[in-house]
């Protein structure tokens, strides 16, 4: 076995061996011609490779969370796979490193170009860590855009390190075993509607092409998954988000809805847990509200409808004044809502302006 072999299949069992469920290498050529963010010199000049690999999130939280009975547990086990996804990705670049090879370990999420028209808001990440696992052969790309594994679904968090050794490339999944049969309960479970129901993005990365539906504005996503709003147009059931402002239909209409909504919501008090994000204002926290797409995407189709069910079936979420969160019926959501002051209730819902005292047409 060469040098080259051994330090691939080194890189990938550190990984393997820390919790990753799946792992793989993408070199310089192999994402050649995809788009920037497949570009390794942005984050390391001289970078010949990628390991890539996936931390499976924890299944009961997901299925707790889904059916609106404990929102904490899997916001802290998300933000935390995150850290375990950064460390590890970090971890296996500083090895790299004092054994001679330069390396830099991604941040599993939140980091964004600075050089970019509007920087930061521009949302592009350093490196994209789901081009890079589609090209390595850690997952397919679902009809929703993410990266679906073998064994976990999209139920996972994706890190990756990139360093300038040379190591071997893997090959992507084989496109006819993947186990994404179109079902679309993505689109159905989210309110956002951020995936497009008929249109298709495709992206060639290294000679070879992948395609899934094409995204809608990212500020769909931003609005309900930011925790803002969140009810499905049914009025049935929601996201963990307690607020109700208005989804709209068309993208234009996303960023101002978006912007009032931060604005408006400012009011709510803190939900449990949270985590920082650096395009929010003020040093507010962030809440982990939606995913939806995300969690329910498993590789058995009956445990997905499961999953679906479970979060379609379960009620609607409003917020108590200590800041928990409970799921309860549509209509006593409602009611909930209309006890509350005006200030209170516009923290949560677009209320209607009160109409001006209309004159009196005589003086008495
Ligand atoms: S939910 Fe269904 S359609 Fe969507 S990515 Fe998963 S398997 Fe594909
Ligand atoms: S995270 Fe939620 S809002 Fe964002 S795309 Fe997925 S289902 Fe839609």
């Amino acid at each position: 076995m060469g040098d080259r072999t051994q330090l691939t299949q080194f890189a990938i069992d550190y990984v393997m061996c820390q919790g990753a469920c799946a792992a793989g290498v993408a070199t310089r050529e192999t994402l050649a011609g995809g788009p920037p963010s497949t570009d390794l010199e942005y984050v390391l000049p001289g970078a010949k490779s990628a390991v890539s690999f996936a931390m499976p999130l924890d299944a009961q939280k997901i299925e707790r969370f889904l059916s609106k009975q404990d929102h904490a547990g899997h916001q802290h086990d998300n933000v935390h796979t995150n850290l375990v996804a950064t460390g590890l990705a970090v971890s296996l670049a500083t090895f790299l490193d004092q054994r001679g090879h330069p390396s830099y370990g991604v941040s599993a999420n939140a980091v964004y170009r600075k050089d970019t028209p509007r920087g930061l808001f521009d949302f592009m990440p350093d490196i994209s860590q789901r081009y890079l696992a589609v090209r390595s052969g850690v997952g397919w790309f679902g009809l929703s855009g993410n990266v679906i594994t073998k064994t976990h679904g999209a139920a996972v968090i994706l890190g990756c390190t990139v360093t300038t050794a040379e190591l071997e490339p893997t090959d992507p999944l084989p496109a006819a075993e993947t186990y994404c049969d179109e079902c679309r309960l993505c689109m159905a479970a989210c309110a956002s509607g951020l995936m497009h129901r008929t249109e298709r993005t495709t992206l060639t990365i290294g000679g070879m092409e992948f395609g899934y539906s094409r995204r809608r504005s990212y500020h769909r996503c931003d609005l309900v998954c930011g925790g803002f709003t969140g009810l499905a147009k049914n009025g049935k059931w929601s996201t963990w988000s307690p607020g109700r402002f208005r989804i709209p239909e068309k993208d234009e209409e996303f960023q101002p809805a978006l912007r009032k909504a931060i604005r408006d919501s400012q009011g709510r008090p803190e939900i449990e847990g949270g985590f920082y994000h650096p395009a929010m204002p003020s040093h507010r926290k962030l809440n982990f509200t939606c995913g939806n797409c995300q969690l329910l995407c498993h590789p058995d189709r009956a445990e997905r409808k499961r999953r679906y069910t479970l979060l379609t079936r379960n009620g609607v979420v409003v917020q108590h004044p200590d800041g928990s969160l409970a799921a309860v019926s549509p209509a006593v959501a409602k009611r909930h809502l209309t006890a509350m002051s005006p200030a209170q209730r516009a923290c949560y819902e677009d209320v209607p302006a009160q109409p001006e005292p209309t004159a009196r047409a005589h003086k008495t």
